[in-house]
């Protein structure tokens, strides 16, 4: 995979959940909702927001063809994928973007499940 494209409204979207979730880890997947590979939806569980890594576990999630990744903040300027979070890219879909600190557009970055980065196509 060489780049993801996403709505800027997902990307805003993201970026303000991982703000008013500050200090804490902010953890959402995300989806495609018209069958196709533009990222235009968050999938939030309520029960994986919280303390600092905490994580989604495979088990919890319901299968839903529309999920292609995860979205998950760092609280810290840090915006590299760390081993826990490689382990759970492998788990959770083909996408997953980081947020950190202090959450502007700018600072979202997407991997791919292998935790290769891949460039963000933003669509309006
Ligand atoms: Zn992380």
């Amino acid at each position: 995979m060489q780049s993801v494209k996403v709505t800027c409204a997902i990307l805003e979207d993201m970026c303000q959940a991982a703000s008013n979730t500050f200090p804490h880890e902010f953890v959402s997947l995300v989806g495609s909702s018209h069958n196709s590979d533009l990222i235009d939806e968050l999938i939030v569980i309520p029960a994986v927001q919280g303390e600092s890594h905490a994580w989604v576990y495979s088990n919890t999630i319901p299968f839903d063809p529309k999920i292609r990744g995860s979205i998950h903040s760092h609280p810290s300027a840090n915006n590299f994928p760390s081993q826990t979070d490689l382990e759970s890219f492998r788990k959770l879909g083909m996408v997953h973007f980081i947020v950190s600190h202090p959450f502007s557009v700018d600072r979202v970055r997407a991997f791919d499940f292998e935790g290769n980065e891949v460039a963000i196509q933003a669509i309006d």
